[in-house]
C-alpha cells in the first residue's frame, strides 16, 4: 500500500487584511511561512512540500529551507491548491493542505489529522468555537447559531489524495470556496472534524501578529 504524504502550502495571498503581504514578516523572530514550514519537516511520513507563493517569496524560502517545490499563486486559494495539486507526485496516498499564514501549527495535531484521514478518508483539524455566532443580514440578526455544533476549520486540511483530486475536478470551478474540505462535503464524503489547538491560529490582521509573537514566546 502507498503510504507516502504530500503537503500543499497555500502561501499566495496579498494580505489584503493585513496590509501588505505577510509570508515572509516574522513572529518569534522567525518568518511566517518558513516556521509553518519547519512544522511539516519535522512529521517523518511527510514525502514533499509543494509552497504555492510568489517566485520572489519561493526565492527567500528556499534559500533556507532546501527540497521544496514551487507552484504559482492563483488569483484564489482554490486555484492556488489547484496548482499546488498539479506538482503532487503520483504515487502519494495522502495530501496535507495547510494555509502559509498558520505558522504554530503543531507537529503532534499534523500526524493527528494525517492518521484520522488516513482511515476515514478526509479530516480537517479544528476547534469549536468560543463566541456565541450569529447570522446577520443588512445590519440585523436574523438567526443565533447552537455553539455546540460549530467549529472553526483550521488547517492541515488532510485527504486521501484521490478524494482531493476529485473534489477539485468536480468542484473546483467554485473559487469563492473558502477551504478545500466544502468541496469533499459536497462528494458527499464524511469529513472527520479533529480537535486542535486554539494556538493554531491565522494570521491575517495585524493584531494577530501580536498574538502569534506572544504564543511563541509562551513556548520556550
Ligand atoms: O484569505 P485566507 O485567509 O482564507 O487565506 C488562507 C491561506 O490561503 C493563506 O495562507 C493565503 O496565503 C492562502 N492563499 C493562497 N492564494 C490566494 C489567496 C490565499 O494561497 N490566492
Amino acid at each position: 500500500m502507498k503510504k507516502d504524504t504530500s503537503v500543499i502550502i497555500a502561501a499566495g495571498g496579498k494580505g489584503t487584511r493585513m496590509g501588505r503581504p505577510k509570508q515572509l514578516l516574522k513572529v518569534g523572530g522567525q518568518e511566517i511561512l518558513i516556521r509553518t514550514i519547519s512544522s511539516f519537516k519535522k512529521v517523518k511520513r511527510v514525502k514533499e512540500i509543494i509552497v504555492v507563493t510568489t517566485p520572489e517569496t519561493f526565492k527567500v524560502v528556499g534559500k533556507k529551507i532546501k527540497g521544496l517545490k514551487f507552484a504559482a499563486a492563483g488569483k484564489e486559494r482554490i486555484e492556488s491548491v489547484k496548482n499546488g495539486l498539479k506538482e503532487v507526485a503520483n504515487d502519494v496516498d495522502l495530501i496535507a493542505v495547510q494555509d502559509g499564514a498558520r505558522p504554530l501549527v503543531n507537529p503532534d495535531d499534523i500526524e493527528t489529522c494525517l492518521k484520522a484521514a488516513e482511515k476515514d478518508k478526509a479530516a480537517v483539524l479544528g476547534v469549536f468555537v468560543k463566541d456565541t455566532i450569529k447570522q446577520v443580514k443588512n445590519g440585523k440578526i436574523t438567526k443565533t447559531l447552537k455553539r455546540e455544533e460549530l467549529f472553526a476549520a483550521q488547517t492541515p486540511q488532510c485527504y486521501r489524495a484521490e478524494v482531493l483530486k476529485k473534489a477539485l475536478k468536480k468542484y473546483g470551478n467554485e473559487i469563492f470556496a473558502t477551504d478545500e474540505s466544502q468541496l469533499v462535503e459536497k462528494l458527499g464524503i464524511n469529513v472527520t472534524a479533529v480537535i486542535g489547538d486554539y494556538k493554531n491560529i491565522k494570521i491575517t490582521t495585524p493584531e494577530d501578529l501580536i498574538v502569534a509573537g506572544a504564543l511563541c514566546k509562551k513556548k520556550k
